[in-house]
């Protein structure tokens, strides 16, 4: 059994046929949690998580691209950003549903940047978006699932701030209470967020290359887990088309491969983290 820990099922690529996706993972023994941008996208999460009996599962936030109104293609995606304004209570309120198991998808972007507007005005803002609901995820002792690009610096620098100021919050048991999404960096990055007390995910992303090959082998049974991030990022060798849940496990076969372990083994221990993080 696989877990496809980041999927947007709910987004616009899937309006004609999200039921038929989410059955075709289902039925090829895929669960998945479904993965919110903005307030709509996490609203919709929860309603399709809300159909299934089990296997579906819903993370609400909102992404720093939301947080200002832009257009841009993603993998051949069209992505249009709404510019909404974070509402605590709000996304709080969508917490009390059963099937919400995560505060995702929130972070740093630096790559998407809107045009027109003081660089340094829009960092601040993602910045402070992105702590209070960190705030929302450890008062709810939801885990949370962080998007970080061209952004890495800031995050290590708010991330180790905000835990030496709050040590409270934090599980005292040192479990792990967040994932670091779509990873894509050196065993240095990688080692400097477990220790902050985060996992990693890998996406379709690491079949593209063998840039992360090192990585893959280095990295411990119990600190990562596998995504497909759908639609975008579709593995090899379905590269360019639009990507689905059930397509996780040629991730899961990558990271096999590198290993040098059967994929039974990479599905057994990534469904064991994820059930672990997002306790289901
Ligand atoms: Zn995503």
């Amino acid at each position: 059994m696989f877990i496809d820990t980041h999927a947007h099922v709910n987004f616009r690529a899937f309006k004609n046929d999200a039921d038929e996706v989410i059955k075709r993972a289902l039925e090829n023994d895929t669960w998945m949690i479904l993965v919110g941008s903005e307030y709509r996208t996490s609203r919709r999460a929860i309603d399709y998580a809300n159909k299934f009996e089990k296997g579906v599962y819903a993370a609400i936030g909102i992404h720093p691209i939301h947080l200002h109104p832009m257009e841009f293609s993603e993998e051949e995606e069209e992505v249009s950003a709404t510019g909404e304004e974070f509402n605590y209570d709000m996304y709080e309120k969508l917490t009390t549903f059963e099937k919400v198991v995560a505060i995702g998808e929130i972070g740093l972007d630096y790559y998407h940047l809107p045009k027109n507007l003081d660089i340094e005005a829009v960092k601040n803002k993602q910045k402070k978006v992105f702590l209070e609901q960190v705030a929302l995820g450890r008062s709810k002792d939801l885990p949370i699932i962080i998007h970080c690009r061209d952004a890495h610096d800031d995050m290590l620098a708010i991330l180790k701030e905000f835990k030496r100021k709050n040590k409270d919050l934090f599980p005292a048991d040192g479990r792990p209470w967040g994932v670091m999404h779509c990873f894509y960096g050196s065993e240095d990055l990688a080692w400097q967020y477990f220790n902050l007390g985060l996992l990693v995910s890998f996406t379709g992303l690491i079949t593209f290359t063998n840039q992360t090959d090192s990585l893959l082998r280095k990295v411990p049974l119990h600190k990562f887990m596998v995504e497909t991030d759908c639609p975008f990022m579709a593995p090899e060798p379905f590269r360019g088309k639009r990507n689905e849940p059930m397509l996780v496990k040629y991730v899961a076969a990558r990271i096999a491969e590198a290993k040098g372990l059967t994929v039974d083994k990479i599905a057994d221990v990534t469904t064991k983290n994820a059930r672990e993080l997002f306790n289901f």
